[in-house]
């Protein structure tokens, strides 16, 4: 069974609950975000000091 649970903040995406499971993750303000996002948001906030670089691309 797979119903629509929402849409991905981020990427608007469909996020589904399947089987009773939440096929994504809601976020500490509500957000409903899918697993792709969420793993971004993730990495993102474990390293703090990208918080700064939204503007610029991250040249290597
Ligand atoms: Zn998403």
């Amino acid at each position: 069974m797979m119903e629509l649970a929402g849409h991905c903040f981020h990427c608007q995406k469909e996020v589904f609950c399947m089987n009773g499971f939440f096929q994504g993750e809601v976020s500490d303000s509500g957000e409903t975000l899918c697993f792709i996002c969420a793993e971004k948001k993730e990495k993102e906030s474990n390293d703090e000091t990208a918080s700064n670089s939204e503007d610029g691309i991250n040249l290597r």
